[in-house]
């Protein structure tokens, strides 16, 4: 007799009334799927999930890296996508920028960092994304954030945007934040990566 193994539970469904049967259609799908297409869903997709972190990384902080991290750990592929043409004067030059990110990249093998200009759905569908992560700090990002997503999914259905939080000490933090600060000539210790902050220190004297 084959091996049941803990993915394939078929037997333990129960159609609507409680008895044997197929189980109960999910989620408000109408359909009930046969019984030979469950243990496909149960067992998971297999196909690697590549995701797109787009931003203008002005620069990089301890917030984005949280987020890198848990996209890291969440997708097989992680791509931290710079926006090239800021509609703002950037402090940090696009090479700079990437510098940075690609030094505090560096840990996670499945991380890559790249350039982009033009809409992001056009770069996510040649890099064939199926995922645009963005991190949410606040209520306040929510709005803007939800706006785009929208627009994202209207422009390209097949992709998906997903949100992640940062961990709450970085809920608060932002790149203007931390550039305004460095300005005044108060400590960002603690709240850009290292490399970042020997870069502030070079430019902002
Ligand atoms: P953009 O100008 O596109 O908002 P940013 O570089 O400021 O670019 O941010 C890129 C993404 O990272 C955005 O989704 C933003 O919400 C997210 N992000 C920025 N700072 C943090 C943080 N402290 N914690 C979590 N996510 C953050």
């Amino acid at each position: 007799m084959p091996q049941k193994t803990q993915l394939d539970n078929r037997s333990q469904h129960t159609s609507a009334d409680g008895g044997p049967g197929p189980p109960a259609p999910i989620f408000g799908l109408t359909e009930t799927r046969s019984e030979l297409e469950w243990p496909a869903i149960a067992g998971m997709p297999t196909k690697p999930i590549l995701a797109i972190y787009p931003g203008s990384f002005d620069p990089v902080t301890n917030g984005h890296l949280d987020l890198i991290e848990r996209g890291a750990k969440l997708f097989d592929r992680l791509i931290v996508a710079v926006l090239r043409n800021l509609d703002k004067d950037p402090l940090f030059t696009l090479t700079e920028r990437l510098e940075m990110l690609r030094e505090v990249a560096r840990p996670w093998e499945n991380v890559e960092v790249d350039v982009f200009d033009g809409l992001l759905v056009d770069y996510a569908r040649k890099r064939n994304a199926q995922v645009l992560l963005r991190g949410i700090r606040a209520i306040s990002d929510y709005e803007s954030e939800l706006q785009m997503a929208l627009m994202n999914r209207k422009l390209e259905p097949r992709i998906e945007t997903v949100f992640l939080m940062p961990a709450e000490s970085y809920s608060y933090l932002s790149s203007r934040l931390v550039r305004e600060i460095a300005r005044l000539g108060g400590p960002i210790h603690g709240l850009v990566p290292p490399a970042v902050e020997r870069r502030f220190r070079a430019k902002v004297r």
